[in-house]
């Protein structure tokens, strides 16, 4: 056994924790919006499930389009929008039209596949802060039918100083009403300055801890926008306290034991099934039509030179 950290550090219990740094990445090119993406992540691709996380903003979208991205397909994925400012607009193949505000969640089941299109809204607050998330569907389950349900109406955990919005799966006892395939949980918790509070964890799930709004102590750990707080497995309990006023996100699961084929915005088992989704999408038959999006739909990008090899969980 060797420890592949060059720079452990190590918490008040369930042992080391890793910072994982995020990329800037463009959407929609150059002249499109910033996002901080922390998963997949060099070291780690996932966290349970979650095998991708963009956080946005805060962005003042005067004089911008702000956020605009056209049609496009998904396979084996979970999508997973949530705001923390602003507004967007979801519009997809099946034919549903729903805005998402702070505090709701917009859940797209791609399974055998599904396109969509997302946008500010012509009338908009100016401002857009948020994070887009996948979950990779197991296997049993990433053919299903696809699927699309907004929900306004998510549970709230209450916990010392903490206020936890349950989005996906279960936080302690309390269970959110989105449909999910495999155990995990997704949480926004919110804390006024100065608050604290133990939040309950499930020994067998890892977690990870992204800051949205001022920052947070992750059991004593310092944590400001930007990366994730990756606090591993073994942990029946994590002590978060603020700052400011601070809000973060908590994402957790079991350790997901399928390897993953990741490309564009497809999750698979094989380079087939890429080439395959790829041809789907470029022939115009496969994915439906998303309808009244006012823009161009996104070309796939070429195929790689290399083959597509699944990847396990950690790099
Ligand atoms: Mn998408």
């Amino acid at each position: 056994m060797s420890n592949l950290q060059a720079d452990p550090t190590v918490g008040p219990e369930g042992g080391p924790v890793e910072v994982l740094e995020g990329a800037t990445v463009a959407l929609g090119g150059p002249r499109g919006m910033a996002v901080t993406r922390t998963l997949p992540n060099r070291r780690r691709r996932m966290v349970g499930a979650w095998c991708f996380l963009d956080a946005y903003g805060p962005d003042d979208l005067a004089g911008t389009a702000g956020m605009r991205v056209g049609p496009h397909p998904h396979i084996g994925l979970q999508t997973v929008s949530w705001l923390v400012r602003g507004e967007v607009l979801h519009r997809d193949s099946l034919g549903n039209l729903r805005e998402v505000r702070p505090g709701q969640l917009n859940l797209m089941t791609a399974g055998a596949g599904i396109s969509h299109s997302e946008e500010t809204p012509r009338d908009n607050s100016g401002v857009l802060q948020g994070v887009q998330l996948w979950v990779a569907l197991p296997d049993e389950a990433r053919t299903g039918p696809p699927a699309f349900a907004h929900h306004a109406d998510l549970p709230v955990l209450t916990t010392g100083g903490l206020r936890a919005t349950v989005i996906m799966g279960s936080l302690g006892d309390t269970t959110s009403p989105a449909r999910t395939f495999s155990p995990l949980t997704g949480a926004e918790i919110t804390a006024d300055a100065g608050a604290a509070g133990v939040v309950p964890l499930r020994a067998d799930f890892e977690y990870a801890v992204l800051t949205l709004d001022g920052a947070a102590l992750i059991d004593g750990q310092e944590l400001k926008p930007g990366p994730l707080l990756y606090v591993g497995e073994g942990r029946t309990s994590l002590r978060i306290a603020a700052g400011p006023a601070t809000r973060v996100l908590l994402l957790g699961g079991e350790p997901f034991a399928e390897s993953l084929v990741m490309w564009w915005n497809f999750v698979a088992r094989s380079h087939e099934e890429i080439e395959a989704a790829r041809a789907g999408w470029e022939s115009g038959t496969f994915f439906g039509e998303v309808h009244g999006y006012d823009g161009p739909a996104l070309p796939a990008p070429p195929m790689p030179i290399t083959r597509l090899v699944p990847r396990g969980r950690i790099r």
